[in-house]
């Protein structure tokens, strides 16, 4: 897929509205559509990467940056305490729909572990 085509590049682009809450120079943070939790937030690169194996690979700084940014969403979003999750599924047999990198940030509500 080009980035062109790619849904998060474009909202990256502002072509496609999305909820933002946090933003830094190279990371955007966005409300997922289907919000699966209370707090259910998208923490991307502004870069295309495919994946986080992707992102790992070639860059750890921008990995770290997206780390950080999921950490501040949680602190905005009051969830740190009792406790949140951030979930990078990576690969179709994971359940990765959106092949730009995201960490979901999940909070809010009792999370059960294992995920399933
Ligand atoms: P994945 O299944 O790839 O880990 O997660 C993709 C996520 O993107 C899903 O939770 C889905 O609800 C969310 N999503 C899909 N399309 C859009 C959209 O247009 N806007 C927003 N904000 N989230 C989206
Ligand atoms: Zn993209």
């Amino acid at each position: 897929m080009s980035e062109a085509d790619c849904l998060f590049c474009r909202i990256v682009a502002g072509e496609i509205p999305a909820e933002v809450v946090h933003e830094t120079e190279r990371t955007l943070a966005f409300r997922d559509v289907n919000p699966q939790a209370p707090t259910h937030v998208l923490v991307i690169p502004k870069d295309h990467y495919q994946d986080a194996a992707a992102l790992a690979a070639a860059d750890h700084g921008l990995a770290d940056e997206v780390l950080r940014t999921a950490h501040t969403v949680a602190e905005q979003e009051g969830v740190v305490d009792p406790g949140y999750r951030i979930v990078f599924n990576t690969g179709p047999g994971a359940g990765q729909t959106v092949f730009h990198v995201h960490g979901h940030v999940l909070g809010g509500r009792g999370l059960t572990w294992p995920p399933g």
